[in-house]
């Protein structure tokens, strides 16, 4: 007997490129997404969608469909907490100048590192350390690289050391809105708020249920089930989260970089069964019988 089959889909829902610390441009990205057999892609850069148009743009001759994403960055219970915005409207200007407030935030941070350190070693580290970043703005790494280049330290392990580690002076919290705060944004702006790689954030089995039971209050709509480096207990684990806070299931590799082989675009363990994907509540569902 002959069975149609249904054209498979591969999604893969987050992912960076050079707009953010990703090392691939957006067009470059999109092509090898491609290459690896995905069929829907959202590029999520950290706190930008500056990426957007290049990736729509490669987009169709790499034969991938493209879901405007986004990683924002947060904070809960003063932790910094990644929400990825899925399917949102680029358009909304309420969220562009949300973007663009983001931006300050980074900013704000990098100045505040580089006049602390100013005081106590090299004067113009704002300028050296933002070379180090190509021009955008520096974090700590960059303001690493910095100071060994200006010769206060020899390596980038003493930089940490003496003037970035925990208790220094460069150790700057980063200036974050609240979680409820960005999920507001991302809702608004008629996308779905999804909690990026819940197991990341390193907290207890508790304490997670606890941030993603407050994240569904604010109005977020799913979690990432599946993502790159998670153990199969964890996705056990998230999976049971997901079905019992009635939350959406999303997946994204967070690939930031070729080469990397627990990492790579599209490579992302299935959703374990009775969830709801993301994608079908899409405003152009993907992946459903007859989509
Ligand atoms: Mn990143
Ligand atoms: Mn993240
Ligand atoms: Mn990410």
């Amino acid at each position: 007997m002959n069975i149609p089959q249904a054209r498979r889909v591969c999604i893969d829902l987050h992912c960076h490129s050079r707009a953010s610390d990703g090392t691939l441009t957006p067009a470059e990205l999109v092509e090898r997404a491609g290459a690896r057999g995905v069929t829907h892609l959202a590029l999520t850069d950290h706190d930008t969608i500056d990426g957007l148009p290049e990736a729509a743009g490669a987009a169709s001759a790499a034969g991938v469909t493209m879901i405007n994403g986004v990683e924002l960055s947060c904070v809960w219970k003063s932790q910094t907490i990644h929400v990825v915005g899925l399917d949102f409207d680029v358009e909304s200007t309420a969220f562009l100048q949300a973007l663009a407030g983001q931006h300050d935030n980074r900013w704000r941070r990098a100045r505040t590192i580089a006049e602390r350190l100013e005081r106590v070693c090299v004067p113009g580290l704002l300028e050296l350390a933002t070379a180090q970043a190509g021009g955008d703005v520096p974090g700590r790494p960059h303001f690493a690289r910095a100071l060994v280049e200006s010769g206060v330290v020899k390596d980038q392990n003493q930089a940490f050391k003496r003037y970035l580690g925990a208790g220094k002076p460069g150790d700057v919290k980063a200036f974050w809105p609240e979680i409820d705060t960005v999920v507001g944004w991302i809702t608004r702006a008629g996308g779905v708020a999804v909690l990026a790689h819940p197991r990341k954030y390193k907290m207890t089995a508790t304490k997670l249920r606890s941030l993603v039971s407050d994240f569904r209050r604010s109005g977020g709509r799913g979690i990432e089930v599946s993502t790159s480096g998670q153990s199969s207990g964890d996705l056990g684990f998230l999976a049971e989260l997901c079905r019992r806070e009635g939350l959406l299931a999303s997946q994204g590799s967070d690939f930031h970089f070729p080469g990397a082989s627990w990492c790579e675009l599209g490579v992302i363990t299935p959703l374990p069964d009775g969830l709801s994907p993301v994608w079908h509540h899409f405003r152009q569902p993907v992946g459903q019988a007859g989509a």
